[in-house]
């Protein structure tokens, strides 16, 4: 079985109106659960002191994201409401994906049910990203290995632009982003690879570009671990996707990515990242094929 973490308090009371589905971790580890996927393969992530932090975010950011003095137009870019819970979880889940990548690099592999906020800039929150967990764990890796080589795989359907932006001085991370060029972030940064894929795009396509896009940052890069960002915003009928990926084209994604990286032997933590869909147990649903993937390819525990 494929190490897991998760956190109970990841998801909260929240307005169940809201486009962002907080509910989504929750229901995917009751999934996985039901799946026969949990046993004594779970890790809980512990709350970092906030100045950790400072690694990833600038510490007056971070300051007032936590004392709630950012001010309106600062959360209308986050585009959450403010609430102690929200900020809680906030301070966790980049400490999961941290724990996931350190299992990775135990068991070859592991898999965060969060994680994916790649909007998350050095001094701002934007796009439901408050922290930049992938920033974050990657600094926090290669402050711990300074020689480690580190590649973050992101195939949300948006791109990992507070990513790119936050890492771009980094000698041994580098970012790989392939995403619908029309969808948010409208103003795109520069990752060390960027693949801007058309609206409509459909599964053999998509698979083909993934493919090439792998051996590709493999051979060039040659990292000592990936982390991986599952978006499954890549859906057809996403609520904010323009992509047209069907659910097995999902699940033939993430089976690929996994077995690319097990077959050159680079071990590969995986995070969440995005999904929209008023259907929150179908959301669920989508953010589970990461895991199912995973353990298709992976028996370590
Ligand atoms: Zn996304």
């Amino acid at each position: 079985m494929v190490p897991l973490v998760y956190h109970p308090d990841y998801s909260f009371a929240f307005p169940r109106d809201h486009r962002f589905t907080m509910s989504k971790f929750k229901l995917t580890y009751e999934n996985l659960v039901r799946y026969g996927l949990v046993h004594n393969n779970l890790f809980t992530p512990e709350k970092p002191e906030i100045e950790q932090f400072h690694l990833a975010h600038d510490p007056g950011y971070v300051k007032a994201l936590c004392k709630n003095t950012l001010d309106e137009k600062a959360w209308r870019r986050i585009g959450l409401p403010f609430s102690e819970q929200l900020i809680h979880r906030t301070l966790i889940a980049p400490a999961g994906t941290l724990l996931a990548s350190k299992l990775a690099l135990e068991h070859g592999v592991a898999c965060h049910i969060g994680g994916g906020t790649h909007h998350a800039h050095y001094s701002f929150g934007s796009g439901f990203c408050l922290l930049n967990d992938l920033a974050f764990s990657s600094l926090a890796l290669n402050q711990m290995k300074p020689d480690l080589k580190i590649l973050i795989f992101d195939l949300d359907v948006h791109q990992g632009d507070g990513t790119a932006s936050i890492l771009k001085n980094e000698k041994n991370i580098y970012t790989v982003s392939v995403h619908c060029e029309k969808n948010f972030p409208y103003r795109k940064e520069t990752s060390t690879v960027d693949v801007g894929l058309y609206a409509g795009m459909s599964d053999d396509e998509y698979l083909t570009i993934v493919e090439s896009t792998l051996n590709e940052s493999i051979s060039r890069f040659s990292p000592d671990i990936v982390l991986y960002d599952a978006g499954v915003d890549i859906w057809e009928h996403d609520k904010l996707g323009l992509l047209n990926i069907s659910w097995q084209g999902i699940f033939e994604r993430d089976k690929l990515v996994f077995e690319k990286f097990k077959q050159a032997g680079i071990p590969i933590a995986s995070v969440i990242g995005g999904g929209y869909d008023p259907d929150e147990h179908e959301l669920a649903r989508r953010h589970s094929i990461v895991f199912e993937a995973a353990n298709s390819v992976f028996n370590v525990l």
